[in-house]
């Protein structure tokens, strides 16, 4: 066949298709069975039928909209890749006994843990905010095949009369996103497990076959990170031996998040039926490196060219056009979205309360999936025959280009005008440093806390209060200033020397500055999955960013006003404030970042105006928002860390700029942290056992940090004796003059019991190393 002629046979079959879809329903049906079958209020018959019923809805609404294969084993009661864990066989043994005795529970035991049997660990899925279980293999493992959920969906959805594809985590993928098992060696390396567990895939291939699947989807996105030559041959061989089995489905192979890079030749000459590909953003390089290998002759290529991460509408004509190179490099071309739509939320129109003009620039999951079919049927028929969405489509691109939400002119030039001397403070730490102790004169090893106090109940009862009108502004604000008396008067008695206002007045350190900032929009419905039944609702960062007033500014002075020791002005900052948002995809995120931060560098020289001499600006999401790349790092660094000292520079040398970090290993930020240029960092590390100390003291960190010596993510009170231990540990690398002493992070999600316990304890430790110093 000629090119062309492969082109149009490729146009002809195009089909739309997805990776899958958002488990939790339109009402959140989900999260509600799953948690009342913990609570015991749902049985175990009640919440697979309501399981069952979401994916008969989901698989429904796909087909209506024109996908004709739809994705299967995609759902699940908790996580995606805990269920590959149990599909492999790879239960960690001190699960085993609850997993016999009832496999239901089992499951949830190794997700959520027992009184008496630690969970499986959690971490975030790539660079998203989807959280999934690490798997736990060691030497030992035998990995047993168990196909029963994946069959069970496939036979579900094929009774129903759909085209299944079910979809399971790739063998490669897994293996690299585990971790040794507790007790291992750990420098194990759970890929040295791949030719025992490929005879499993092996198997559940063939199971998957006989119970009728045609194609099946392997899922492989650590592909899209930088590989080792080592991990790359695996990769050939694990996809050499899937493909050379007879008694199978049709393979297709999907990577994500990022360009597939020197991985893509390996799999473009394996033995697999079909490949797909993310084509937005950076992952548009696979679009030349697809040529470069000179396309996927006689195989099934699908195309991510829909974004399945964010929530704006498609450009339906660029699309088009990257299908249109693509026809003429494979044999088959279908449409989808980028990745699997669990990322999104459900559904815009659900969002009444979104003017209906900037309503239609935005895409959930149905919305795109009506993209993708749109775009399948306009390589299939010609564009003629999707005239009138492309013409919709332009409409709505330009209403959202030329919209005065979007652009700004003021935010613009003031975006515009910015010099590198607006990120800079306007003199060197040393010399900051010297007037900042002549101003707050605190002993050595200072304490503080990280900002948030217990979120009580009554102030839960009081903002659901307000938003139903049953108490008034005044009320409500009373409530919030009887809390931040109760939280200075604590800190005063405890002797903490730099005191927080305790962020009652906070739902969510990003909703809340969102809520005050022009350009973000706030959702009704549009939870996305972050871990089991936990969803949350991400700001929409729609248009130019400006403040159009203080935010925090009557809380600090309040809390201030009770006291002469200072009150750490608590801010979030610009990369986190876009890490847990959806963002604008219009303009590249440096400028984005740069509007946020210009609104934060006003709220932090107010702050400082009504007399904070300590401010802090939250970033724990610097590490999290690191590219999957390497080569991709130094781009984003560069803005990243731009942003925060242009938010912070407009402060007088002895005005003191905190920072704070958590959920991460800095190891491989340190220089960046340290082109913060802020005068104090406080980090988590209770419990790495204030590793971070040494490496920051290794990399010549100059400025005074305050590595976590309570853990907040338990309910365990540090001693006197623990934390002084602790405290010793980081005055090996720390000199007495730098090191603070606080907690891992902010203490919300603790009891009111424990945190005193632990924050007098931090305060005695303090005290008693102080005349050894
Ligand atoms: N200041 C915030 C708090 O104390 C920081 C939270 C965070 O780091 N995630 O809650
Ligand atoms: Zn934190």
């Amino acid at each position: 066949m000629t090119a062309t002629s492969t082109a149009t046979a490729a146009a002809r079959t195009a089909e739309a298709t997805v990776y899958g879809y958002p488990r939790q329903g339109a009402d959140r049906e989900l999260k509600k069975a799953i948690e009342g079958y913990w609570k015991g209020r749902v049985g175990a018959d009640e919440l697979r039928c309501t399981a069952a019923e979401l994916r008969r809805t989901n698989w429904r609404q796909l087909a209506d909209a024109g996908i004709r294969e739809v994705p299967t084993g995609d759902f699940s009661y908790y996580d995606h890749v805990l269920d590959a864990s149990v599909m492999v066989g790879a239960i960690p043994d001190r699960h085993r006994a609850a997993v016999e005795a009832d496999r239901l529970d089992g499951y949830f035991a190794m997700a959520r843990g027992t009184q008496d049997v630690a969970p499986l660990e959690m971490t975030k899925w790539f660079d998203t905010n989807y959280h999934y279980l690490v798997p736990e293999l060691g030497p030992g493992t035998v990995f047993r095949a168990d196909s029963g959920k994946q069959v069970a969906e496939l036979t579900e959805a094929l009774a129903l009369g759909h085209t299944g594809r079910p979809v399971l985590v790739g063998p490669v993928t897994y293996l690299l996103l585990a971790k040794p098992a507790p007790g291992v060696a750990p420098d194990f390396e759970p890929l040295t497990l791949l030719d025992r567990l490929l005879p499993v895939y092996a198997e559940i291939l063939a199971d998957l076959r006989a119970a009728g699947a045609e194609w099946v989807q392997l899922d492989e996105p650590a592909l899209v990170q930088d590989r080792t030559p080592a991990e790359l041959n695996a990769t050939a061989r694990a996809y050499r031996d899937l493909g050379a089995l007879t008694d199978r489905p049709r393979l297709l192979v999907a990577s994500y998040f990022d360009r597939l890079g020197e991985a893509l030749p390996v799999l473009a000459k394996s033995g697999v039926e079909g490949l797909a590909f993310d084509f937005t953003g950076p992952a548009a390089a696979n679009l030349d490196d697809l040529a470069a290998v000179g396309g996927l002759p006689g195989k099934r290529l699908v195309a991510g060219v829909v974004d399945g991460r964010n929530v704006w509408i498609n450009d339906l004509g660029k699309s088009l056009a990257t299908l249109g190179t693509l026809l003429g490099l494979a044999d088959r071309v279908d449409v989808a979205a980028s990745c699997s739509l669990l990322h999104v939320p459900l559904d815009a129109e659900a969002e009444k309360g979104i003017d209906p003009q900037i309503g239609r620039w935005l895409a959930f999951a149905r919305q795109k999936t009506g993209e993708i079919a749109t775009l399948a049927r306009g390589l299939r028929e010609g564009t003629g025959a999707i005239s009138a969405q492309l013409a919709a489509n332009r409409a709505d691109m330009a209403s959202r280009a030329s919209s005065s939400l979007t652009r700004d002119p003021e935010v613009r030039a003031r975006a515009a005008a910015v010099t590198d001397a607006h990120t800079r403070r306007s003199q060197p730490y040393s010399e900051r440093a010297a007037a900042q102790r002549e101003r707050l004169r605190l002993p050595l090893l200072p304490t503080t806390s990280i900002g948030s106090f217990p979120q009580t109940g009554e102030l839960r009862t009081a903002r659901a209060d307000l938003r139903a009108g049953r108490i008034g502004t005044a009320a409500y604000e009373e409530r919030i200033e009887a809390e931040i008396r109760e939280v200075i008067a604590f800190q005063e008695k405890t002797g903490i020397d730099v005191l927080v206002h305790g962020e009652p007045e906070r739902n969510d350190m990003v909703q809340y500055f969102a809520e005050r900032l022009t350009g973000y929009l706030a959702t009704q419905h549009g939870w996305v999955q972050s871990y089991g039944t936990r969803y949350v609702r991400p700001p929409i960062l729609a248009g130019d960013i400006s403040r159009p007033e203080p935010m925090t500014v009557r809380w600090t002075s309040y809390a201030q006003s009770l006291t002469q020791k200072p009150v750490k002005g608590m801010l979030t900052g610009p990369v986190t404030m876009l890490a847990w948002s959806f963002v604008r995809d219009d303009q590249p995120l440096a400028d984005t970042a740069r509007q946020v931060a210009l609104a934060l560098r006003d709220e932090v020289n107010d702050l400082e105006e009504a007399g904070s001499s300590v401010i802090q600006v939250d970033e724990p999401a610097l590490r999290e928002t690191l590219p999957l790349r390497a080569a991709d790092h130094g781009g984003y660094l560069a803005w990243a860390t731009e942003s925060f000292r242009l938010s912070t520079s407009g402060v007088r040398p002895d005005s003191q700029i905190h920072t704070h970090m958590c959920y991460a290993e800095f190891g491989d930020i340190l220089q960046a942290i340290d082109d913060l240029d802020a005068d104090v960092i406080s980090l988590e590390a209770a419990r790495s056992h204030m590793q971070v100390a040494d490496e920051l003291a290794a990399s010549g960190y100059p400025r005074e940090a305050g590595p976590g010596v309570y853990d907040i993510h338990s309910p365990r009170v540090p001693d006197i004796e623990e934390a002084t231990a602790l405290l010793r540990k980081g005055l090996e690398a720390i000199a007495p003059e730098r090191l603070w002493v606080n907690p891992d992070c902010g203490l919300k999600t603790r009891g009111w019991t424990e945190v005193r316990a632990a924050l007098e304890n931090l305060v005695a430790a303090a005290r008693e190393l102080r005349p050894t110093l």
